[in-house]
């Protein structure tokens, strides 16, 4: 039984599919005017995991994360520009290379971190018509009105609106005079479509949006869509409605994730999704990191560094995914040494063979239970530090190695392939020179091993030299 909390009920509930024998799961992708940070990458990690648990336990599981590559503005509430056009005015490129571009960096990423692929990556800019659609739905139905930049849907006629986020609508009401565009009707309403250029007023709505570069006909007049109908179109259009669980981070709860509800809800009469899930965010220095937060650290920074993506991963299984998650370089540090520690434990490891099914019975436990990775390390260490042969832990281990994604098994060949003579002999000249403290001579050879395409790391029980894996 797998239970996991639903950010719906505040509670951890058992978890059912729709369907017997798959899952659908749609998890809100990044927008790409950026590289990732890794704050964001912990989202996907969690939903990776997520996803590998139900793999696990033996669902069929159907992942779609979308591609925000047009109108997630500076601002949650419809304020601030484009996040898209701004990068593109910056960095002197079209949007659409702009787009391009950050999405292969983040394919890149996830790829890097052993997250398995989602079986669609729809694109926000190839699904306008089914967007304009649905708003058509939502205009007929009489929860949409005119302002001066837009559509806007109606929050006040939806009687539950806020139930994801349990919104003090009221306290919103007082809020409400802070609020720049006065047209709209309620704080909480929210853009369906924008206008490429408003018809008059507003010098914060005109401002950097007369010159966009993506922009549709609609029967609205020319513009883009709103963030929030983006997601609604596109989980609709590739699992239906309802589907089983819709994953995001914490921020999307407020704002975009009931936005999504109230649109689809209202559009379709039933729910949009029945498990809503959300991590936590991953801090530095006691803040948020973030772009806007100037403080923002990128899997390319910590492979400059020396980390290995998947010490990243590993260091985000330690922290549960719905506590914050603080980022230091000494936590990194721990999660890179856990990491190699790992991998030269199983190097002593030969074939594997029938597993510790009392462990095995703990890990599936931990990880049924909200996803615990905490504790299924804990329980991975506790079966490593047991009395069973190291066969049978090998064998464990492949398997909680289906969620935890540490390419364990992929290491434990290579590590395991007896090296060429060739390599063998630079090894222990290189070993020589340094018990020799030649250490220019060291690094040359380390160069050598390294373009015949092995990697060498420095133990204390010597030297670890394995292909390098790609
Ligand atoms: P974005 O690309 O800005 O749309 O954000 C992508 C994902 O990263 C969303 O799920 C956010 O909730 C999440 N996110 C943003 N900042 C952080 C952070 N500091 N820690 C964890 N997740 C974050
Ligand atoms: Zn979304």
């Amino acid at each position: 039984m797998i239970r996991l909390f639903n950010t719906l009920t505040r509670q951890k509930e058992e978890f059912k599919p729709i369907s017997v024998d798959e899952v659908n799961i749609y998890s809100c992708g990044p927008t790409v005017y950026d590289f990732a940070h890794v704050g964001n990458l912990r989202a996907y990690i969690f939903a990776d995991v997520l996803k590998r648990t139900l793999l696990y336990n033996k669902y069929k599981v159907r992942h779609i994360m979308n591609i925000t590559d047009v109108g997630h503005l500076t601002g949650d509430r419809d304020m601030g520009r484009d996040k898209m056009e701004i990068s593109a005015r910056e960095q002197g490129k079209t949007a659409w290379e702009i787009a391009s571009y950050y999405t292969d960096s983040f394919l890149n990423d996830i790829k890097e971190l052993n997250i398995i692929l989602p079986d669609k990556l729809p694109k926000a800019t190839d699904h306008i018509k089914e967007m304009i659609a649905l708003i058509e739905a939502l205009e007929k139905k009489g929860f949409t009105y005119t302002t001066s930049d837009g559509i806007y849907f109606d929050t006040s006629k939806l009687k539950d609106y806020g139930k994801l986020a349990k919104l003090d609508i009221e306290g919103l009401k007082e809020g409400a005079r802070v609020e720049a565009n006065v047209e709209k009707k309620n704080p909480t309403d929210f853009a369906l479509w924008k206008l490429s250029v408003p018809k008059g007023a507003h010098p914060e709505l005109v401002e950097g949006s007369s010159k966009r570069q993506m922009e549709w006909q609609s029967p609205w007049g020319v513009g883009f869509p709103g963030w929030h109908i983006e997601c609604s179109a596109m989980s609709t259009k590739y699992l239906g409605q309802p589907f089983d669980i819709h994953t995001g981070g914490v921020d999307h709860i407020p704002v975009h994730h009931t936005n999504e509800i109230a649109q689809s809800e209202t559009a379709y009469d039933k729910p949009l999704a029945n498990f809503w899930l959300h991590s936590e965010f991953v801090m530095i220095d006691e803040g948020r990191m973030g772009k806007s937060e100037g403080n923002l650290i990128t899997l390319q920074e910590l492979k400059d560094k020396g980390y290995s993506p998947l010490a990243y991963r590993y260091f985000a299984l330690q922290g549960h995914y719905r506590s914050k998650l603080n980022f230091t370089f000494e936590a990194l540090d721990g999660a890179q040494n856990a990491l190699n520690n790992l991998y030269s434990t199983i190097a002593e490891y030969k074939e594997p063979k029938v597993g510790c099914a009392e462990f095995e019975r703990q890990f599936l436990d931990a990880v049924n239970v909200n996803l615990d990775t905490p504790k299924a390390l804990a329980v991975m260490w506790n079966m490593i530090n047991s009395d069973y042969p190291g066969e049978a832990k090998l064998q464990s281990l492949f398997e909680f190695d289906k969620i935890l994604g540490l390419s364990l098994k992929e290491t434990w060949q290579e590590l395991r392939r007896p090296l060429p003579d060739d390599i063998q002999k630079l090894v222990q000249q290189r070993e020589d020179e340094r018990q020799n403290n030649n250490w220019k001579k060291a690094d040359e050879l380390r160069k050598q091993i390294e373009s015949a395409g092995f990697e060498i790391k420095d133990t204390d029980n010597g030297p670890l030299v394995k292909q390098k894996i790609s």
